[in-house]
């Protein structure tokens, strides 16, 4: 199951609907702004943008603000600290691990049809929140991908902070409503104001 730029647009959120939940949580901060500014700033907001997630998550309750801004601070140090060629915080790792690991998962078979389909359960009986547990393990099964990795990439734009994962080579934009129009619009802006020649 996946969500569209659209569906994240339409719930007044401005990025969103990457292939990973990970990525578009950590895109609910944008870095580049003084003060940084949070776009679930209080709980009805994060869980407004739990509820868009929703479709490609485990069934369960939105995870409460201070966990998402936990694993989200944590995650985004990982995912920065790749691209940066840093090593990232340990308490980055553990935090995501942590999460990880308070909703195990075991394969079930479910007879259907002819045939049999297999179904993941999250074991949320040990008290853990299955949406944070997805997120995490969508975090580390990309940073544990070399060659998937290599597609994570942060908006061209000096003035954006969002980090997305390019399906082709070509893609430098987190959105091309937002920073991919604004860097037409210059390049336009700068072709209509060359300055004359003066040698
Ligand atoms: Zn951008």
């Amino acid at each position: 199951m996946s969500i569209s730029l659209a569906d994240v647009q339409r719930a007044g959120f401005p990025m969103g609907g990457e292939p990973l939940i990970a990525l578009d949580l950590v895109d609910t901060k944008m870095l580049v702004t003084d003060p940084p500014q949070d776009l679930i700033p209080d709980e009805a907001t994060a869980s407004a943008w739990w509820r868009v997630q929703s479709p490609r998550l485990p069934a369960g309750p939105p995870p409460d603000l201070a966990d998402t801004r936990r694993l989200r601070t944590a995650i985004r140090d990982l995912f920065d600290a790749h691209l940066a060629g840093r090593t990232p915080a340990a308490d980055s790792l553990a935090a995501v691990n942590t999460a990880a690991a308070a909703v195990p998962t075991s394969l079930g078979l479910i007879a259907a049809g002819d045939g049999y389909r297999e179904e993941t359960r999250w074991h949320t009986e040990h008290g853990g929140n299955a949406a944070l547990a997805a997120t995490a393990r969508g975090a580390i099964e990309l940073l544990a991908d070399e060659t998937r990795l290599t597609r994570l990439r942060r908006c061209a734009s000096p003035t954006c902070s969002m980090l997305f994962l390019a399906e082709t080579t070509r893609r430098q934009w987190c959105t091309p409503n937002i920073c991919g129009n604004r860097a037409r619009v210059a390049r336009h802006y700068r072709r209509a104001h060359q300055p004359p020649f003066t040698n």
